[in-house]
Order: structure tokens, then sequence, then C-alpha cells
């Protein structure tokens, strides 16, 4: 039951379920927790009716990141050495612990999510390895309104737009900064540096909300020493979607309703991509990658020959029940 063993697996998405804990204020208000878990079965099971899910892992209130990591992240990792592509999607409505979960807004002082433990661990495999020469870049890249921003460019806004394209073989983005890297935390110096620059916007619902997917890419290239051709490449995307709720719900109009607009046109053509590769019958079928940026800058890191995981963050709160019902939805769909 982990990604250690990506040849033998024929699951292509898997599902990791975390629920966050109830906040002070949301206890003190008298909210009550509507999610009952039964870990044994890596399934979980709304109280008060009879509705249940089942995914490859279920993670209650109480898991800390360093656990999480361990039990449902760390194993891929090794994947990227045999020249896997790997994605790590967190999914779930605003405020439900993607980023916390990700780790994406990482500043050096809070409780590491994925893409610290992840940067590390890959270096301290470099480190061990002394049958290849490494070269890593990584990339950080925003997507807003159907529009990809290089977060690294270090340009005003307005000049940090980048395009898609797609060649034979792989999703090629010309003119992205890919910074080399040599260590985890020159590495990490450039996820704060580009987290500085993300969008966001107010809605009724939370100040605020992330109304766009964050995206780190740490790319791997490794050259064999004794010179034989034997070369790999990997790319590792590490996504913080944007928030999974409905516009309506938000009550926001204008500007921040359109955004709403685009931002669903990418979850849902993510969760069509995502379904379509889990369902036997469409395998040889057509997976329309086309309809989104996200998913066209997924294209090559999803399905095929790839690992992808997504992590599915939601609230465990009476208030928050149509959300959650509707992203235990989005991530049984994957499976
Ligand atoms: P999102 O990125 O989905 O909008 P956040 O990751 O920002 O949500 O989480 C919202 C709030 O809940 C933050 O204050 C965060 O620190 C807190 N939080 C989320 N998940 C957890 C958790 N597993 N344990 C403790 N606090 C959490
Ligand atoms: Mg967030």
């Amino acid at each position: 039951a982990n990604l250690g063993m990506a040849e033998s697996d024929n699951t292509s998405v898997q599902v990791a379920l975390r629920i966050r804990p109830l906040i002070h204020n949301e206890i003190s208000k008298g909210f009550q927790n509507i999610l009952e878990v039964f870990p044994e079965l890596n399934q979980v099971k709304i109280k008060s009716s009879d509705k249940a899910f089942t995914y490859n892992f279920v993670f209650d209130t109480n898991i800390e990141q360093e656990e999480f990591y361990k039990k449902s992240v760390q194993d891929v990792i090794q994947n990227l050495f045999k020249g896997y592509n790997v994605t790590i999607l967190a999914y779930g409505q605003t405020g439900s612990g993607k980023t916390h979960s990700m780790g994406t807004a990482y500043s050096g002082q809070e409780s590491k999510g994925v893409i610290p433990r992840a940067v590390t661990d890959i270096f301290n495999f470099i480190k061990d390895n002394f049958t290849y020469d490494f070269t890593v870049t990584v990339s950080f890249m925003e997507l807003y309104q159907e529009v990809l921003y290089d977060l690294l460019a270090m340009k005003p806004r307005d000049q940090c737009a980048v395009e898609i394209r797609e060649d034979a073989k792989s999703i090629i983005i010309p003119g992205l900064t890919e910074q080399p890297v040599s260590s985890a935390s020159q590495a990490l110096e450039y996820l704060i540096k580009g987290s500085q620059g993300r969008a966001t916007s107010s809605t009724n619902m939370n100040a605020q909300s992330s109304r766009s997917h964050a995206i780190f890419t740490i790319n791997i290239s490794m050259q064999k020493k004794d010179n034989s051709a034997t070369n790999r490449t990997a790319k590792f995307h590490l996504v913080d979607l944007a928030g999974s709720e409905r516009s309506k719900k938000t009550g926001a109009t204008g500007q921040t309703f359109k955004e709403g607009v685009n931002i669903n046109k990418g979850l849902l053509a993510l969760g069509n991509v995502i379904s379509a590769l889990g369902d036997e019958k469409t395998q040889n079928g057509y997976i329309s990658y086309r309809d989104s940026n996200l998913t066209r800058l997924l294209k090559d890191s999803l399905g095929g020959n790839s690992i992808t995981l997504m992590i599915a963050c939601v609230s465990p709160a009476d208030y928050n029940l149509e959300e959650t019902l509707s992203t235990l939805r989005y991530a049984d769909r994957a499976r």
C-alpha cells in the first residue's frame, strides 16, 4: 500500500485523505466534527448517514506532518530516481489544509509540510549515490484565470506570463526560470521567494482565499558517471490547487466571480482526466488534457509512465458538510 513500486502498481492515481482539526474558533462556536474514521479500513464515514468512502490512505485530525509525509509521500521519492515523473496535488476547499499539508508557504518556522521534506529527501538520496551525476533545477509557477505566471522571474507581474508548449515527448514552457540548485536549503529559498508573489483576493468566505493553482516543480536529471549513455530525467510537480468551493457559495461577484468560473474549469478538467485515467474502459481511449491549462501543463506527468498522488483535504466541521462531501466525491472519482 505505498507508491514505492510503480512498475507493479496499476492504479495511476492514489488518494490520501487528510482531515484537518477543528480550529479553536470553530470549537468555541460549538461546531461539531461530522466525520468518523476507520483507520484499519482507510475509510471515512459521515456520522449520522451511511455515506462512506475508502481511499489509499485516510488520516484523521490528529496526524502530525511527519507521519503524514512518511506514510503517504516518502516512498514516492525513489521513483523519481528511476526516471518516473511524479505529481502530488492538494485538493480541497479554501481553509481545508492544502497549503499546510503541501508546505507551499514554507517560511522556515512552521512544522514542515510535504515540499520541504521531499526536497530534503531528494538531496539526501543524491548525497548517498555515487553512480550518477545529478543536475537539479526548480521552478515555481502560478496559474491564475488560465494565465500561467513564472513566480521566479523577478520581474513585474505583467511580464511574467509564460506559455505552455508541447513537443513529441514532453511539455515545455519556453522562457520559464529554472534555477539550478545544489542543496535543499537553496531549493527552499526559491520556494520562499516565489510564494511571496502569489495572487490572493478576498471573498466573503476567506480573506486570504487562494484562487490560483501554485505549482512548484523539481527537475532531476541523472548522468551515469561511467559515461555510458544512461541518462534519465524526472519531473516532480507539487501542486497546491485553488480552492474547490463553488463561486455561488462565496457570494462573489464581478472580477472575483470570473476567477471562480475559471478555477472550476481547471479543477473540472483535472477531475475528468484523473477519472479517465483510473477507468479501465478508457485506457485506450481519448483523455482530454486540452480542456484547461492545468491539465495541459501536467499532461506528461499525469497517467502514462508517471505517478500521481492526490492529497484530498477536508474540514470536519458540520457547517462545511456540503463542501466536504463534494471533495470526498471528487477524490472518489480518482480511485
Ligand atoms: P488551504 O490552503 O486549503 O486554504 P490552509 O492550509 O491555509 O488551507 O489551512 C487553513 C488553516 O488551518 C491554517 O491556519 C492552517 O494552519 C490550519 N490547518 C490546516 N490543516 C491543519 C492541520 N492538519 N493541523 C493544524 N492546523 C491546520
Ligand atoms: Mg492555501
